[in-house]
């Protein structure tokens, strides 16, 4: 095992805004990030090589129908190869729980 360092960083992106699938609006649409939460970290295997991830979890809002959500944006490099970036795109959308 290498050596790990991992940073987390708290609201970088807070007031920004990307643009996700919406469920609710059966599009991508404009979504303003109200909190989140953004971690990266890497390994050093040796001098010459790394591993590197990155984690940005967000508290969306839709700008379409105003639907609040959680996405999650993940990146690995070593999912790279020549047809995929490494990186997969979640929104967890609401789901009702408390039904019989
Ligand atoms: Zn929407």
């Amino acid at each position: 095992m290498g050596r790990i360092e991992e940073k987390i960083e708290e609201n970088k992106t807070k007031g920004k805004s990307l643009k996700i699938q919406c469920s609710e609006c059966n599009r991508k649409t404009r979504h303003l990030i109200f909190q989140s939460i953004d971690t990266s970290g890497s390994e050093l295997i040796d001098q010459q090589y790394s591993v590197d991830w990155a984690n940005h979890y967000q508290i969306v809002q839709c700008q379409g129908y105003e639907t609040i959500s959680f996405g999650h944006f993940n990146w690995f490099s070593e999912y790279q190869d020549f047809d995929w970036d490494g990186s997969t795109e979640r929104l967890y959308l609401n789901r009702l729980i408390n039904e019989d």
